[in-house]
């Protein structure tokens, strides 16, 4: 039989590995401002048109190359930056593959052109899908810039593939932001569609990190620095009362190379413990630096993992290091590295203040008189009364309604009590008269129906109903706004603050009311009475992230969005508990909806249970 084997052609192969390294324009950027960095540029620009699907150009002072080298950098595996393999290990340079090249000029048209120093002229490289088109000399500075253009240009499933112009640019952003944040001694900018959207002159750490992400983010920032034989840390994290309630602003750099690890975002979470509120994550800005040796950053083809030889002891070091600087700063109640947590004040507490105990010497008590009469001893400002134990529950009535929020939140959302129009679902669904609810695992609302049970799930119902309300009220632009009685002062990073202003209208007409919108900041003086003051900034974060990163291009309707976003943020969660008269509004309401069997992100809010089912299940 005849051999069948062959060697792909080389821009076969390019293609195939570009799938790996190229997935988007982000990864394009992050390519090029690293191929920058090792070329030791001190000032790199980055140009962006339409998210980086028209055009991704990167512009650096570096030490450029030579003609023979720009031609040989668009080969695979060509690099200058390891000869071994031993000098994997020994890593001090962004880039070693040599494959980013070859593999962005197999699926877009790239124009390089690059001077060394001291020579008269440069060289100007064209390649259209890993064809070169010319090679010629050109006048340029000192330097690279490469141009990328059509992205995917030959491969339409690739290119169709991409999200919207605001998710693209959302990754684009924080690539960016990542490669600027681990080089404060390299200046860098930003152009998008012609407008310059960063500028970050060369800085301190601390400077980079508020040129990034906006003035009021100073005052936040808590000194974490640690040196010690395995690892030197040193960096920000974030007061604990501005943890975000989306995962955004956290950043781990080891060896000026950003990377996730869960591991170790785990020490970190683990050193707020008890002083974070529910649901919120902690920002850090967090420099690692190991001998190279120690770590392998070969393991993923986009290099944002790597392996530590010793895992646990770098967890360890970071907790206690995060914990002595939340501690030396006065955040954490306790220095003691070790404490139980249990002993910590619970958020919920943590801003009441403190009572001074009163010091009051009850005169007639007498400690040998056996008295039936419980007497009220009274040492601080918490009475104990000695009760007949039957009533020991009675204690816990007062806690119950003060310390879970469950009860707060809800009245927060304001059930009406009009009656369910039972027209509008059928008879089948109707939750018989008379008939009590049961709450599940804080979870489920159970009920019986003519044909069965009912059992709907309190989140995604509470969802759906708020998703209606929300629509109409924006809509029909009635909704009510409560008065606040000072203004609040919301701080954003630009590319937030301009999707406020998309959606201000929006908002407007769910009842928020706005002062003032300048470049970082958003004044509000009004907002829905369905919305608690204290949970704004909550709601509105979370509408960034849902804008940024969630909505594709087609089925984008900011109103439709900002309805779901904030219904889910409104809804009560799993986990709450709640009054029977609670779950009946619920149960009625849901059934008052238009669409009462889905909720706004088209899960089920609710399943039956025929007694022809459970019959089943009992023979
Ligand atoms: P790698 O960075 O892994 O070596 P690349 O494909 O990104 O592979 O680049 C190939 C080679 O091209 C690099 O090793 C470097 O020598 C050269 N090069 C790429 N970009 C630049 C630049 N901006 N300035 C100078 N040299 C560059
Ligand atoms: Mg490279």
């Amino acid at each position: 039989m005849a051999d069948i084997i062959q060697l792909l052609p080389d821009h076969v192969a390019n293609q195939i590995a570009a799938g790996e390294v190229v997935q988007r324009p982000a990864s394009v950027v992050k390519e090029l401002l690293e191929n920058a960095i090792d070329a030791g540029a001190l000032t790199i620009k980055l140009i962006i048109k339409d998210a980086g699907k028209t055009l991704i150009q990167v512009i650096d002072d570096g030490k450029g190359m030579s003609e023979t080298d720009a031609r040989l950098s668009f080969e695979r595996h060509a690099t200058s930056k390891i000869r071994t393999a031993d000098d994997l290990f020994q890593l001090d340079t962004k880039g070693f593959r040599g494959e980013a090249l070859a593999s962005i000029a197999a699926i877009a048209h790239v124009e390089l052109k690059t001077k060394q120093e001291g020579d008269d002229v440069g060289n100007v490289i064209v390649i259209e899908g890993s064809n070169v088109v010319s090679q010629e000399v050109v006048v340029t500075p000192k330097g690279t810039s490469v141009s990328v253009k059509n992205l995917f240009f030959n491969i339409p499933a690739r290119r169709n593939f991409l999200k919207s112009n605001t998710v693209e640019l959302r990754h684009v952003i924080d690539e960016f932001q990542r490669v600027a944040l681990a080089h404060p001694d390299i200046s860098f900018a930003l152009y998008n569609n012609g407008s310059e959207s960063f500028n970050l002159p060369v800085s301190n750490y601390r400077q980079r990190i508020v040129n990034i992400f906006g003035n009021k983010t100073n005052e936040r920032l808590v000194p974490v620095e640690e040196e010690t034989e395995v690892l030197d840390i040193s960096g920000f994290v974030g007061k604990p009362e501005f943890a975000k309630k989306t995962r955004g602003e956290q950043y781990f750099f080891v060896n000026n190379r950003f990377i996730k690890s869960a591991y170790l975002n785990h020490a970190i979470a683990s050193a707020f413990d008890g002083l974070l509120k529910n649901g919120t994550h902690p920002s850090y800005f967090l420099n690692l630096t190991v001998d190279p040796q120690t770590i392998d950053i070969n393991i993923h083809p986009t290099k944002t993992e790597i392996k530590f030889d010793d895992e646990h002891t770098l967890y360890a070091l970071l907790r206690s290091a995060v914990k002595h600087s939340l501690g030396q700063f006065n955040i954490a109640p306790v220095l003691d590295f070790e404490r139980d947590p249990n002993l910590d004040t619970p958020y919920d507490y943590k801003n009441n203040t403190a009572n001074v105990p009163k010091i009051e010497v009850d005169r007639s008590f007498n400690p040998f008189q056996d008295d039936t009469q419980p007497k009220t001893r009274t040492t601080t400002t918490t009475t104990y009364k000695k009760e007949p134990a039957a009533n020991w529950e009675s204690l816990y009535v007062g806690l119950e309604s003060k310390g879970t929020q469950t009860d707060q939140d809800f009245s927060e959302v304001h059930f009406e009590s009009e009656e369910s129009t039972p027209s509008i679902f059928d008879d089948e669904k109707q939750v018989e008269s008379g008939n009590t609810t049961h709450q599940l695992h804080n979870k489920y609302i159970v009920s019986t129906i003519k044909s069965g049970m009912l059992v709907i799930d309190q989140h995604r119902a509470h969802q759906r109903i708020l998703y209606e309300e929300l629509l109409k009220n924006m809509t029909v632009k009635e909704a009510v706004s409560q008065q606040l009685l000072f203004p609040l002062q919301l701080h954003f990073s630009a590319q937030e603050i301009t999707i406020v202003k998309q959606l201000k209208a929006d908002l407007e007409n769910t009842g928020f009311v706005f002062s003032n919108i300048d470049e970082e900041s958003v004044e509000i003086t009004g907002v829905p009475v369905s919305v608690p003051e204290s949970e704004v900034s909550i709601i509105l974060e979370q509408l960034m992230s849902d804008v940024e990163n969630e909505v594709p291009d087609s089925s984008f309707s900011a109103t439709d969005l900002l309805a779901k976003s904030m219904a889910k943020s409104l809804a009560i969660k799993t986990g709450q508990s709640l009054q029977k008269d609670e779950q009946e509004h619920l149960v009625n309401k849901l059934f008052a909806c238009k669409e009462p069997n889905i909720s706004p992100t088209n899960r089920s809010t609710f399943i039956t249970l025929s007694v022809d089912e459970l019959d089943k299940k009992f023979l």
